[in-house]
């Protein structure tokens, strides 16, 4: 049960306190495409979402894009924003999550994980020995499989 616990929740990326993990020793961000960075299936990069990847970067800390989305469309997003990504992640498995830290030469203990889901990027993030943040999904349209798990994760986090 642990591991679908967070270490942090904030209502969207732009709550992260960027400092206050820099002073917890993580270097470097992987966060979740869809509903955490952008809109639910948006093929659009909105400016305020690029600003925000550009703070992460100002603040010396790394960033990629880890979804379990097609390839397609997130490496096109990633490139946009000029962030590496790994699409059709499979998360919750670790294996992304570890490719990414080892090509920012990075430990886990050195990388949090962001995302809108406590199945996904959550237990990921926390197998993987991440830092887990979870944010409130964007939008609310989305693929009836999540909104299962949304369900779902609405009563563990009452419990
Ligand atoms: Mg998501």
């Amino acid at each position: 049960m642990k591991l679908l616990q967070p270490n942090e929740m904030v209502d969207s990326i732009y709550d992260i306190n960027l400092s206050s993990l820099k002073a917890k020793g993580i270097k470097g961000i992987i966060t979740d495409m869809d509903n955490t960075l952008l809109a639910w299936h948006s093929s659009e990069i909105t400016p305020t979402a690029a600003q925000w990847v550009n703070e992460v970067r100002q603040a010396d800390l790394k960033i990629a894009i880890v979804s379990n989305n097609s390839p397609a469309r997130v490496e096109e997003l990633s490139a946009q924003l000029g962030v590496i990504c790994i699409a059709k992640a499979v998360k919750p498995r670790r294996s992304a999550f570890r490719s990414i830290a080892a090509q920012f030469n990075l430990s886990p203990q050195e990388m949090a994980v962001v995302g809108d889901q406590l199945f996904t990027d959550v237990l990921g993030g926390n197998r993987a020995g991440m830092y887990t943040i979870l944010v409130n999904p964007i939008s609310k349209h989305e693929f009836i499989g999540t909104k299962i798990m949304r369900l779902l994760e609405k009563l563990f986090l009452q419990r």
